[in-house]
């Protein structure tokens, strides 16, 4: 029996794939294909596990933020944040959406490396509790605006540690040739030190370091806690200033498929916390608290999404093509950058996966595709397809590409199921449409 990649599947007395305890093709039937189901179960489990990470290696003195790009939506926030989790956006819309979920403003981070001059104010007037400056010309338009605001507003920076850390280059974001952040090694890094700490309207609290996605060692992580704990010693001997936080960044790496070898997550945090136990001793250093931001870990695997097939043409010697009703529009990340994923017929999860199938969207671009050659069940039209490992970044980049509405998400919970996004109508399409 083919193994499913996450403690939230299972294949069911009846033979078809049940996630959280409902049954994968009852779901489709009650709430229509295309279908996101994300299992509450799951992300409470991961959130859960990074909590009591910080209990364990930390002392609490620390804690989770869900870097919400993953998957944004009102209920998620809700659930993460009842958890103890912090979160983070990177777009006024996300912030606009957390704070619709009643997120509390200290909770949140806002990050991003071009925020306009409106989100920024949007933040400021709302309170929120840590924005995170991306640049020199950021940095000037934050104090203009919390001045105008005769606020004091919290603020760290974000740093290129200049860490290489080996996961697919468009998902790559601490080396030097980077769009994100600081540079370290040219020495601006301790000049925007220098200037936060000069300016009246923000106050410089920490320092952040995201170094990318989906990585599945340990040490990418160690090194840049290393890196980022020197320069808090450096801050420490130039300015005499002991920094309150550093955030490590997100990036931990989730099963798309039974070749990916994701490590439990404390292995992460055991790791580097020992690095930064060791670095602060070394160094003098009052530790400072420690966040981490992981995204797709806290959502991707609680996620499964859920097709119906129709046409199926095999061209011989060639390939099979397996046609769904959704494609790039809701999951565009195989057309975006070849994701590996695992599919499956949850009508037949039983049986044997010796076919092999290109899923193929219903969008008019022949790289609408979600997998290529991959094994599935032999396919019948009007069988329901899975993809699994589909709650991160899927919902959250859809788009109306040739005007399909996005599909709802349903929410599992032991048994039980309910609506958490609607899915759009007709109407929707053209609401703004004058
Ligand atoms: C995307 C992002 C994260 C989350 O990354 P994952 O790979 O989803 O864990 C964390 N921090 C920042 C700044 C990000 O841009």
């Amino acid at each position: 029996m083919m193994r499913l990649l996450s403690p939230c599947l299972e294949i069911n007395e009846r033979g078809r794939l049940a996630i959280s305890g409902c049954d994968a093709v009852e779901l489709a039937g009650q709430y229509g294909t295309p279908l996101y189901v994300m299992s509450e179960d799951e992300v409470r489990r991961v959130c859960k596990s990074y909590v009591q990470s910080f209990q364990k290696f930390y002392g609490g003195h620390g804690r989770p933020i869900y870097a919400s790009k993953a998957f944004s939506c009102k209920e998620i926030y809700r659930i993460v944040v009842s958890e103890g989790l912090d979160v983070e956006v990177v777009s006024g819309g996300e912030l606009y959406t957390a704070l619709q979920a009643g997120v509390l403003p200290q909770h949140i981070h806002f990050q991003g490396n071009n925020k306009s001059a409106g989100e920024i104010a949007f933040a400021v007037e709302n309170g929120v509790g840590d924005i995170v400056v991306d640049s020199f010309s950021e940095l000037r338009l934050v104090e203009r605006i919390a001045e105008g605001n005769n606020a004091v507003v919290n603020i760290s920076l974000r740093i290129k540690p200049g860490i290489d850390a080996h996961t697919h280059d468009f998902i790559r974001t601490g080396q030097i040739d980077s769009k994100f952040g600081i540079d370290l090694a040219s020495g601006e890094a301790l000049e925007a030190v220098r200037q936060s700490l000069s300016l009246e309207h923000v106050s410089l609290k920490g320092l952040h370091c995201h170094i990318g996605s989906q990585i599945f060692e340990v040490e990418p992580f160690v090194h840049a806690a290393e890196v980022m704990l020197e320069l808090f010693g450096q801050i420490k001997s130039q300015f005499g200033v002991e920094l309150e936080h550093l955030n490590l960044g997100g990036g931990f790496g989730v099963r798309y498929t039974q070749r990916d070898d994701a490590l439990p997550y404390e292995r992460y945090m055991e790791a580097v916390s020992q690095m930064v136990h060791k670095k602060c001793k070394d160094l003098g250093l009052d530790q400072p608290e420690i966040y981490i931001e992981p995204g797709r870990s806290v959502v991707a695997e609680a996620g499964i999404t859920l097709y119906t097939v129709g046409a199926i043409k095999e061209i011989p010697g060639v390939r099979n093509y397996v046609s769904i009703d959704g494609g790039m529009f809701e999951n565009p990340r195989y057309a975006l950058y070849q994701a590996d994923y695992t599919c499956l017929l949850a009508n037949k999860a039983n049986a044997p996966a010796d076919y092999i199938a290109t899923v193929a969207g219903k969008c008019c671009e022949s790289g609408d595709l979600i997998q290529e050659h991959t094994p599935i069940q032999r396919p019948e039209e009007g069988d329901i397809l899975a993809v699994l490992t589909t709650g991160a970044y899927n919902y959250s980049m859809a788009s109306n590409y040739n005007r399909n509405p996005r599909p709802a998400c349903v929410m599992v919970s032991q048994g039980e199921s309910r609506i958490i996004i609607k899915g759009e109508t007709y109407e929707d399409l053209v609401r703004n449409d004058v």
